[in-house]
């Protein structure tokens, strides 16, 4: 398959556009393979790509029950930081975030890795104080962070009502400058691309309908498109794994499906180079390069699987959006739609081996996972290849919350609309 590159482009120009070749090919499954990864959302694709680049695993298919990118990875709002303050939180998101800066190249193509910063207010002088620990904690593992006053942050967010009589007085922020955005889409074609260019067979409308068992262990799945078996099977459905993982006859899991709800506003003129996020509620806003802003909030509050939510978040989105910044008042939404999070009961994710012999488990990303597709990926194929967790993902595992040594950055226990 042809190098992207700025003479390609020339010369597919010359020649009319015609000659550009699919980005990946359309296979039928084999009978069998070394891996099978299921879910072809960004972590699912991530993986098979490091399986077949860091290991010589090629023998690999991705497995997606719809189109790519029909799952989170195409639904997110971009973010990307590693803004922690747990030290296995810390160094696992910042080791993506390391990945990020040479991902376009990496993968050659161009992932639209924005670096525009992230900026979280603060409202009242103790959680200012919150954040300097948080930034200091960070700065101890080498992430970047630093403290903002109001007049810093004026001067950053044009807009933004920074008076003393507002709803919320803004009193400082933590500002990570290397954090930003990517464009999603081209995180999933990209890893696509990479994983079929190295042998990887990317299968679409291949859903997973149970999986094929020799005593306990997993020798493979059934799926729409038939049988086929693998040594091992890896699971990377995010807000489905409750219900992939019952068809292997896992009942419980320490994760609660839950819909989040993103919203894009009409183009408006460039006027915000930065993601500000509000400490009073969940609320965070950026820019795109289209004019558009893209903004979210909270969980809808309730399990389901829908991919769309309801009007309530709505409502509290807009109202804090106009907390922060009431000239947007007359801005009219364009569009809004929903995910299905996998949300962990300790807000930090699962990269382990298991439960069962034979299968590999990744899950539990909460609103978070975009920002971890490289680094999620890149654990997962270590773990895969290697039967053992790289140490960037060991604190990482299922049992955790049953030996209680579980990894709450934000201390609020077991309720995921909190994390
Ligand atoms: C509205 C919203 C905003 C978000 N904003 C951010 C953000 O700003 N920053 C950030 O870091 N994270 C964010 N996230 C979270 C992030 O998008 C997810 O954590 C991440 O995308 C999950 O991993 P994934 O890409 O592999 O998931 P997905 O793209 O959902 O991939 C899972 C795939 O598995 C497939 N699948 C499910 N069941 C089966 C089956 N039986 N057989 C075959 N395939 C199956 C699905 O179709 C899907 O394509 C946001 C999420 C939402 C919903």
């Amino acid at each position: 398959m042809a190098e992207y590159s700025a003479l390609s482009i020339l010369k597919n120009a010359l020649s009319g556009n015609r000659h550009w070749k699919p980005a990946w090919r359309k296979p039928d499954p084999k009978p069998s393979y070394d891996v099978i990864v299921i879910g072809g959302g960004g972590h699912g694709l991530s993986t098979a790509y490091y399986l077949a680049k860091e290991h010589g695993i090629t023998n690999v298919a991705v497995l997606e029950k719809g189109y790519l990118g029909s799952g989170n990875v195409g639904r997110n709002t971009t973010a990307v930081r590693s803004n922690y303050l747990l030290p296995e939180n810390i160094r696992f998101y910042e080791q993506s975030m390391k990945l990020w800066e040479n991902l376009s190249h990496d993968l050659n193509y161009n992932v639209m890795f924005s670096q525009r910063g992230v900026l979280n207010l603060a409202h009242t002088p103790a959680q200012l104080d919150d954040y300097a620990r948080r930034g200091n904690a960070m700065r101890h593992l080498d992430a970047d962070a630093e403290l903002m006053t109001p007049e810093q942050i004026a001067r950053l967010v044009p807009g933004i009502d920074m008076s003393r009589s507002a709803r919320f007085p803004i009193v400082g922020g933590l500002m990570q400058r290397r954090a930003g955005t990517a464009r999603h889409d081209a995180v999933a074609w990209g890893y696509a691309r990479g994983a079929d260019r190295r042998g990887v067979d990317i299968l679409e409308n291949c859903a997973v309908t149970g999986f094929l068992r020799e005593g306990d262990r997993v020798v493979g799945v059934a799926t729409t498109r038939g049988e086929i078996r693998a040594k091992k099977v890896a699971v990377a459905v995010a807000g489905s794994t409750g219900h992939v993982l019952r068809m292997a006859g896992i009942e419980r899991l320490p994760i609660e499906s839950h819909v989040l709800q993103a919203f894009v506003s009409e183009s408006l003129k460039p006027f915000l180079d930065t993601v500000v996020t509000f400490g009073m509620g969940h609320f965070y806003m950026g820019q795109s390069d289209k004019g558009g802003l893209v903004y979210g909030g909270d969980l809808d509050g309730y399990n389901s699987y829908a991919q769309r939510g309801g009007l309530p978040i709505v409502e509290e989105v807009m109202s804090e959006m106009l907390a922060l910044f009431p000239s947007l008042a007359p801005v009219r939404v364009l569009r809004s739609w929903g995910g299905v999070c996998d949300m962990s009961m300790d807000g930090s994710p699962i990269i382990t081996t298991g439960p069962l012999p034979g299968m590999y488990l990744n899950c539990g990303w909460c609103y978070g996972g975009f920002k971890a597709t490289p680094i999620s990926g890149w654990c997962f194929a270590w773990t895969i290849a290697k039967n053992a967790p790289h140490e960037l993902n060991a604190s990482f595992t299922l049992d955790r919350f049953h030996r209680g040594l579980v990894i709450d950055d934000k201390g609020q226990g077991a309720t995921p609309r909190l994390h």
